[in-house]
């Protein structure tokens, strides 16, 4: 039974989490401060911890973080509050591996810690760095280097790159793109991946319009090219 870690000061948010997650088969335990958070994580060990921003004693981006400097990288979903910086949230200064904004649905959380879950310990979650033609890519930090001119890459595009890396010279579907990095019970369209496709060949492609090395497969999706 997988084990979902609640750092949240609410009540009544840990209660109808709990209840929903412990509906759909996982073991859940709690923590209503920052400090209570890191210590539970450290004895308990769970595979998933759902963070509270607001949090009294110490507030969730400074959880995540002191979670990163101790090398623990158990997923972090993070709840946010609407205007909340995303991407830092995503960036390496947080380390945290999603988020969902509040108030949100249980249908999109649920589908969100299904998705983390599953996306832990898959194979192209190890690859941590990678070098192709003029580019390198440090995933850990989110930074492509091309020419020496340090590009920033977003959450999204560093996932989508990993999982095509991991095929290389191999058509990925759309599909597949989205089962593994959104979940299928998510949200986005095929259309989702394509607009990332777009953004990251402006990014690392010579010429964006003649793609080299992430290239499309009529009517099935995308293939890595080394
Ligand atoms: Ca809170």
């Amino acid at each position: 039974m997988e084990k979902i870690l609640i750092i949240e000061d609410e009540i009544d948010m840990v209660r109808g989490l709990k209840d929903n997650l412990e509906y759909e088969g996982y073991k859940v335990i709690s923590a209503g401060d920052g400090l209570e958070g890191i210590a539970r994580t450290q004895k308990e060990k769970p595979d998933l911890i759902i963070l509270d921003i607001m949090l009294p004693k110490m507030n969730g981006f400074d959880v995540c973080k002191e979670l990163r400097a101790k090398k623990i990288n158990i997923p972090v979903l993070m709840l946010t509050a609407k205007g909340e910086e995303v991407d830092k949230v995503l960036g390496l200064e947080i380390g945290a591996d999603d988020y969902v904004t509040k108030p949100f649905s249980v249908r999109e959380l649920l589908a969100r810690v299904k998705a983390l879950l599953r996306r832990t310990g898959k194979p192209y979650e190890q690859i941590k760095s990678y070098e192709f033609g003029n580019v390198k890519l440090d995933f850990k930090k989110c930074i492509a280097t091309k020419r020496k001119k340090k590009i920033e890459l977003s959450y999204f595009e560093v996932e989508i790159l990993k999982l095509l890396i991991a095929h290389k010279d191999e058509p990925v579907t759309r599909e597949e793109i989205l089962d593994q990095i959104w979940g299928l019970e998510a949200y986005p369209t095929n259309r989702t991946v394509d607009n990332y496709v777009v953004r990251l060949r402006q990014k690392l492609e010579d010429d964006p319009k003649a793609p080299e090395h992430i290239v499309t497969v009529h009517r099935i999706g995308y293939k890595f090219l080394p």
